[in-house]
């Protein structure tokens, strides 16, 4: 999915086959806070599968609020680290100029060059 906000092909359907069995396994919680804020969890409380929904409902929450496809795997095959693209453009392909986009660059240029 990382990849796919990065500009890569979209997931297959099969790439998804353990989120949706995670969001099968476990329940969502709703809570009323004493302010009247509605939250929303996961249960039972323990369980690695009920951390693996509460990370569904933070990509649920970033996809409401648009913030999701801002967070990208890196364009380096070689790193492939996610990161939050705080880019004016929105249009941020490395981890870091420095070392991945760098890397790439200049390995581009070479390519060109020969
Ligand atoms: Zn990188």
């Amino acid at each position: 999915m990382l990849v796919a906000n990065g500009g890569g092909p979209q997931p297959m359907p099969g790439n998804l086959r353990a989120m949706q069995a995670v969001a099968r396994a476990s329940r969502f919680a709703p809570h009323v806070g004493p302010g009247g804020q509605v939250s929303l969890g996961a249960e039972p409380a323990g369980r690695v599968e009920t951390g693996l929904l509460a990370l569904l409902l933070v990509i649920r929450d970033a996809q409401r609020e648009g913030t999701w496809q801002r967070l990208k795997a890196c364009g380096n095959p070689d790193c492939r680290w996610a990161f939050y693209d705080r880019s004016h453009s929105r249009a941020g392909a490395w981890c870091d100029m420095a070392t991945c986009g760098n890397r790439i660059k200049n390995r581009r240029l070479r390519q060109r060059q020969r």
